[in-house]
């Protein structure tokens, strides 16, 4: 009698989400061609259609990384999953890992890391800054790490650490090197080969304008043989002279060593490939590599710039080490007497547009604006200045009437960058026939 299923229940309706504009830290709106490329039907796992959508993927990222790897691929799963899929596959209990943390997701580095059973040793500064070169040196002289694990951009504290010396620190000491540069790729510059970085993990949401869920990520040689030195295939899938590690990674899902078989020639049969999100991460990278990674960095900074330069036209004090902001998101002090969630509220309320609280230290003290990936546009810009205006005022804030949208205008005027569009954005003709 009690477990019986309910007489009736009523069926909700069809998804019908209320049009937002999400301007917050990131996820944003995915570029429709992104969604209309996750639509397309179905195929088989090993439906040559299907290796080949895999492979044109896997040459895409090496575009979107800036490498020659070979072990280029994605990760099923939110940007967590690639860090996770990282870190569980290199780290073996006991092993010596640095993350130096700057924000929310160092600490995120350090608990994954403590997790998969490595002795983590932290270096921790204050949040909206960055480490230098030296320190993080001094710090791998003393740890003698395995592996070096530190976030590129961090989208917490708005700063992203620099990494291109960070590379020929780790050769001379022998460190692999690891970065989770999920909000940074594809807005900021980022050379994974140049710098001199084993491994690179990502996520959609944030400059390259899909929806999370998929989680490209790049391994050098080293790194893949380092992986690969604890391959185990699983029982079931196993055969003759297929190898058995004593040590095998300590996750199945994120066991990159039989990941990479999959991705490979031998197309093992691990999990089934996401294939709508395949689809919709192969349609960020087309997407990105046909604007042109110069370019799109360059837009990020032209709308990041103007977002910034509105906001602080509205008397908003920027937070954290401006030197070192990331082009496609920015903190803002909130302005005393205002309540920040309430104000939020309204921006969501009035205006459909979202913005970004922050967490730990800078909860309650901080907004994060960003412009990226497909929002990173002159129009979403200055409707979220207009209406920011409208709540700092009814908020009580002092603001001269139109100074924060009117000054992005001035600031767009004196750039006139050629950048300032996402090529074809709202145009259903393939960009391809145009812009090469
Ligand atoms: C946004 C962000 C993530 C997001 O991880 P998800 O698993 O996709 O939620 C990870 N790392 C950094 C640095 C980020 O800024």
């Amino acid at each position: 009698m009690s477990n019986t299923a309910p007489s009736s229940y009523a069926v909700p309706s069809q998804i019908n989400p209320p049009q937002r504009l999400l301007m917050g830290p990131g996820p944003i709106n995915a570029d429709p061609r992104v969604l209309r490329a996750m639509s397309a039907q179905l195929l088989g796992q090993y439906d040559p259609a299907m290796t080949e959508y895999m492979n044109e993927t896997m040459d895409l990222y090496r575009g979107v990384f800036r490498t020659a790897n070979q072990a280029t691929l994605l990760v099923d799963g939110t940007s967590r999953a690639g860090i996770e899929a990282a870190l569980v596959s290199m780290i073996e209990p006991g092993d010596r890992v640095l993350v130096p943390i700057f924000g929310r997701f160092g600490h995120l580095l350090r608990e994954i890391a403590e997790r998969c059973g490595a002795e983590v040793h932290v270096r921790e500064i204050e949040w909206g800054t960055v480490f230098t070169p030296e320190q993080i040196e001094q710090a791998i002289i003393e740890v003698k790490p395995k592996l070096l694990a530190i976030v590129h951009g961090d989208t917490s504290t708005t700063v992203a650490q620099p990494l291109d010396a960070l590379g020929v620190i780790c050769e001379r000491h022998g460190v692999l090197f690891y970065t989770d540069v999920t909000a940074s790729l594809a807005g900021n510059e980022f050379e994974l080969d140049a710098w001199g970085i084993d491994v690179a993990t990502a996520g959609l949401q944030k400059c390259l304008g899909g929806p999370s869920g998929s989680a490209p990520i790049s391994l050098s040689e080293r790194a893949v043989d380092v992986i690969n030195a604890r391959k185990s295939i699983e029982a079931g899938i196993r055969v003759a002279g297929d190898e058995v590690s004593a040590s095998p990674i300590r996750s199945n899902y994120f066991d990159l060593a039989m990941i990479l078989d999959y991705w490979g020639p031998k197309r093992l049969n691990h999990h089934t490939e996401a294939t709508s999100m395949l689809f919709g991460a192969r349609e960020c990278a087309r997407l990105l590599m046909l604007e042109g990674i110069p370019q799109a960095i360059e837009r990020h900074r032209l709308h990041g710039a103007a977002m910034a330069t509105g906001l602080s036209a509205l008397g908003l004090e920027l937070f954290g080490d401006q030197s070192v902001k990331m082009n496609n998101v920015v903190g803002v002090e909130i302005p005393d007497g205002i309540n920040g969630d309430a104000a939020r509220a309204a921006m969501l309320n009035d205006y459909g547009i979202e913005i970004g609280t922050s967490f730990g230290p800078l909860h309650g003290r901080v907004w994060r604006i960003g412009t990226m990936g497909y929002n990173a546009r002159r129009d979403t810009v200055l409707l979220t200045l207009a209406a920011l205006e409208q709540v700092l005022r009814r908020g009580g804030v002092k603001v001269t009437g139109g100074s924060g949208a009117g000054a992005a205008l001035d600031f767009y005027d004196d750039a006139a960058s050629p950048a300032a569009e996402i090529p074809n954005a709202f145009s259903t003709e393939d960009a391809a026939a145009v812009v090469i």
